[in-house]
């Protein structure tokens, strides 16, 4: 078994028709990338930052600091890319310290709906400026992607951009070393995927949070064990967004990627596959399974998928129909 695994590392994501299908590894901290090549990612899709302000009792970490860790993570990865998504915290990532507006979390009525991800950065611009700049210093060593967790409206998008490009104007006009990245958005509220034309138009790349994303749309608290019941990928609702966000993206010829948990989920593997996702990342455990999911799928054979879930009623009994019929044949 042991074995096994170790060969379908090196072996690339193609489905037995050829498309070729990128894996990428979440962490939370530089040191996970060792597990994440261990396990064959192609590069790391999703980087939560927020793990390195948490969990402290030396105040927040600087520029330098965080540029150490951005740039020790680029290079473990050694020329594949990186993707650094900034602070999302608050709600379930909380804070110890005092911090922005000396508000503590415990003094938010409701986390997951308050001061938490970009809407922290963007009531922080200091802050939020120290971490772009070690991230654009990070980006000299090797390539690097950037990730805005939780925009969900234009003037949003507008000031993260507006921040950005005075972080590369001041690192400019110091000289300071700096690298160019790619600059993409996390479609994890339900009003960005509803107007993802506006996001395609202003990001290079789109990543889907799906964990989130299944939280606001169902009103279903992610870490309130009364409901975890009710929270649900299957719901047409989550599907429906989720279908969209990929359709668009690709039409559009932007990246798109799912770093939410649908992506190491294998049940949900064809279905993204026939709607067009090339990009899954998920935690390193996750990317055998998943590997041998899309080496196993032929996606001529898939087409009639994504309309077989959108006409369910309950798409998960229909998706165990599909699959119980596709093994019958095979
Ligand atoms: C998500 O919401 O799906 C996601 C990937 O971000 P996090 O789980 O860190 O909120
Ligand atoms: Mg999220």
């Amino acid at each position: 078994e042991r074995e096994r695994l170790a060969r379908l590392r090196h072996r690339p994501a193609v489905t037995l028709d050829g498309q070729r299908v990128e894996l990428l590894a979440n962490i939370e901290l530089p040191g996970d990338c060792s597990a994440a090549l261990q396990a064959g990612a192609e590069g790391v899709g999703l980087f939560r930052s927020e793990f390195l302000f948490m969990n402290r009792e030396d105040g927040l970490p600087d520029e330098d600091e965080q540029f150490e860790a951005y740039r020790a993570a680029v290079l473990a990865m050694d020329g594949l890319p990186v993707t650094i998504r900034t602070v999302d915290i608050g709600s379930d990532k909380p804070l110890d310290r005092m911090s922005v507006n000396e508000l503590r979390h415990e003094h938010m009525l409701n986390p997951a709906l308050g001061l938490r991800a970009i809407r922290w950065s963007l009531a922080d611009p200091v802050m939020f400026e120290v971490q772009l700049r070690a991230v654009l210093r990070a980006a000299a060593f090797g390539p690097v992607k950037l990730l805005f967790p939780m925009l969900s409206s234009v003037r949003e998008i507008r000031a993260t951009l507006a921040s950005l490009a005075r972080v590369r104007q001041q690192l400019t006009d110091e000289e300071t070393a700096f690298g160019a990245v790619e600059v993409g958005a996390m479609i994890e509220v339900p009003a960005a995927a509803m107007v993802l034309p506006t996001f395609l138009h202003h990001f290079d790349f789109v990543s889907l949070g799906t964990n989130d994303l299944i939280q606001y749309t169902l009103a279903i608290d992610r870490a309130d064990e009364s409901v975890a019941h009710l929270y649900d990928p299957w719901h047409p609702a989550v599907l429906g967004l989720v279908a969209q966000t990929i359709r668009l993206a690709v039409q559009a010829g932007r990246g798109v990627s799912v770093c939410g948990e649908m992506a190491g989920d294998p049940d949900f593997t064809e279905w993204l596959l026939a709607l067009g996702l090339r990009s899954f990342s998920m935690h390193p455990a996750q990317l055998p399974s998943i590997k041998q999911r899309i080496l196993r799928a032929d996606t001529n054979r898939l087409r009639a998928l994504p309309d077989a879930l959108a006409q369910a009623e309950e798409p998960r009994q229909a998706w165990l129909q599909w699959s119980l019929a596709r093994d019958a044949a095979s």
